[in-house]
């Protein structure tokens, strides 16, 4: 209802690990005669580093795709539960099923969850605070993710007839990977993010073409962040667009 009201006409829906609003969100747009695309986003790994894969066009009902969350979610419930472990080593009185209370049944547990419940009993003064001192790498509540490579988050995203792009890399300081993207199975870049200067964007843009891959780009709406501009704010071009949409017709 807000893209449609912010005049967008091609919207899509990618959730951190799970495809489960697409069906809602599939729904709510038909009457609208607004485009959704069914998209994920992924959690990668790439080396040491941590990086986020879009999967966009993709069939949600793919069985590999539900095989995964099953794994994903499977894996956040083990993360969580260290880190409440953790927290209690602390001296913290937090525990798993409380943190899975706070978050309601259908939430896909993480961090931010665990923050708010430090917060709400006074062991940190801000998310921020609580990711600071306790849950962030390196502090002494942090469980690493467990998480797919980026090459085996490229195939799943392919195996289910999607597009793969790379998340935000002028936000994670990833551009430099761009070069290796399609060796690793991966057909894109998100050049158009509100995070993204105009000189990155110029110089994604730049190794888009030189390396063939195709450029997705987005506000990535989030209800819950305070700075909440209308979905829309921040598009793919329609030339980027027609490109995209052809890369899809041929997978
Ligand atoms: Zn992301």
């Amino acid at each position: 209802m807000r893209a449609h009201r912010a005049q967008v006409d091609c919207l899509a829906l990618t959730d951190h690990d799970t495809v489960a609003g697409v069906a809602e969100a599939r729904q709510a747009a038909r009457p609208l005669g607004l485009e959704l695309v069914p998209g994920i986003e992924l959690s990668t790994r790439h080396g040491e580093r941590y990086l986020h894969l879009l999967g966009l066009f993709l069939q949600p009902e793919h069985p590999r795709m539900e095989e995964y969350e099953n794994w994903r979610a499977a894996a956040r419930r083990r993360r969580m539960r260290g880190i409440c472990a953790a927290l209690q080593r602390q001296g913290f009185a937090i525990s798993f099923e409380e943190v899975q209370e706070a978050s309601g049944p259908a939430a896909v547990l993480a961090r931010p969850h665990v923050a708010r419940l430090l917060v709400d009993k006074g062991y940190a003064r801000s998310f921020h605070d609580a990711f600071n001192r306790w849950l962030g790498s390196g502090r002494p509540a942090y469980v690493q993710d467990e998480v797919l490579t980026l090459r085996e988050a490229a195939t799943l995203v392919r195996d289910c007839g999607g597009i793969s792009a790379l998340a935000h890399p002028g936000v994670d300081k990833a551009i430099e990977l761009v070069p290796q993207l399609a060796d690793l199975g991966v057909d894109g870049v998100e050049v158009f993010h509100p995070d993204h200067k105009p000189h990155q964007v110029r110089r994604l843009t730049k190794l888009v073409q030189d390396n063939k891959l195709v450029a997705t780009g987005g506000s990535d709406f989030h209800l819950s962040t305070p700075k909440a501009e209308d979905p829309g704010w921040v598009c793919l071009p329609p030339e980027w667009m027609l490109l995209l949409r052809m890369r899809v017709q041929q997978r």
